[in-house]
């Protein structure tokens, strides 16, 4: 028999969309992945250290622990969570077909929840494990942990051209002493009114034409090291934060065009809704937002795609 309700994915919008129709009493069938995207199950949140602006911790939590905590609200409420990834879809007909490496079935309703994942660079000491300052410093997300105390009037730098780097660089010049952005080409990609709002920030100084080839410290962060492309020449900067702001990439390969994407591959909803091209399927956190990007807003349309979906089924038994 066909499920009700299929959730393909594992951060705060597949959890919250998870919780609220397990409550409304339709059984869902929940795939986390296994390191789908090449994030655990888990998402995003997975791969940071304290997260301070999900409301109800006001201590703070750390990534991972607020990732348990979601998967245990869903199985407090007997969500049926498989750690597979889902490969395939076939959306050409209700009931909709689905299938990962160990099985296949069919679903009434789809709520895609895979997230996206957010673009690094292979820098050294910018990576995980010991030798790496990934989350000791190195970040992809300026929202995120430019607030946290280590980076509180020090000198920071984003790499990246496009309008969400002159938005997080321009975001960090509340808490940093000094901005520098990172910039490979001799030009911005940003929008002109974006560039021009950094422009004017005196607290960002634009490097044009320069990488990053190191990242260096002891036990954070410390330096970075540039090299300026034109004249080859590299030097260190005093640099306690580095952000990475080059783009993400929404999960959604596997649809295979069965959907209406943006050019970014991002999926498309109705405004106000979490309703995609096809009838019957949702899509709802980072896969379908490359604005806000937080995990309240996943969690908050992750209960919007819960009750469309049982909407939905009401109406289309
Ligand atoms: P994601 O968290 O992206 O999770 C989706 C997951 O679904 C994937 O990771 C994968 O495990 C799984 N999946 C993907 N494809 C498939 C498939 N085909 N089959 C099965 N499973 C699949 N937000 C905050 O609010 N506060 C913070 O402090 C914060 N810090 C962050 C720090 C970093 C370094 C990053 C990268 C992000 C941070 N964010 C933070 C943003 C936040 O993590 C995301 O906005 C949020 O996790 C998005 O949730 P999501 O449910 O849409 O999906």
């Amino acid at each position: 028999m066909a499920e009700k309700v299929l959730i393909i994915g594992s951060g705060p919008a597949a959890h919250t969309a998870a919780i609220y129709t397990a409550r409304a009493e339709l059984s869902p069938l929940l795939f986390e992945g296994f390191m789908a995207g090449g994030v655990a199950a888990g998402g995003q949140l997975t791969t940071t250290t304290e997260v301070e602006n999900f409301p109800g911790f006001p201590e703070g939590i750390s990534g991972p622990d607020l990732c348990d905590r979601f998967r245990a609200q869903s199985q407090r409420f007997d969500v049926r969570i498989v750690t597979e990834t889902v490969t395939k879809l076939d959306l050409s007909s209700r009931p909709f077909k689905y299938s990962t490496d160990e099985q296949e079935g069919e679903a009434d309703t789809v709520i895609l929840a895979t997230g996206a994942t957010a673009k690094r660079m292979d820098i050294p000491g910018a990576g995980d494990g010991p030798d790496g300052f990934w989350q000791r410093g190195v970040s992809a997300c300026a929202v995120c942990d430019g607030a946290l105390p280590m980076f509180r009037n020090q000198p920071l730098a984003v790499i990246g051209g496009g309008d969400s780097a002159m938005e997080e660089a321009d975001f960090l010049t509340k808490f940093a002493s000094k901005v520098y952005l990172l910039v490979r080409r001799d030009e911005l990609r940003a929008s002109k009114i974006m560039a021009q709002r950094a422009k004017d920030n005196p607290k960002i100084e634009f490097l044009y034409s320069t990488v990053c080839t190191a990242a260096l410290g002891s036990d954070g962060l410390e330096k970075i090291r540039v090299k300026d492309l034109k004249t080859d020449k590299e030097r260190e900067i005093d640099c306690l934060g580095l952000f990475f702001a080059i783009g993400h990439i929404p999960n959604t390969s596997f649809l295979d065009g069965q959907l209406d994407l943006d050019e970014q591959g991002y999926v498309l909803t109705k405004p106000g809704t979490t309703t995609t091209s096809v009838p019957g399927v949702f899509a709802c956190g980072d896969v379908q937002d490359k604005k806000y990007r937080q995990a309240i807003t996943a969690a908050g349309t992750g209960c919007m795609a819960a009750i469309d979906a049982e909407h939905f089924l009401a109406s289309n038994p």
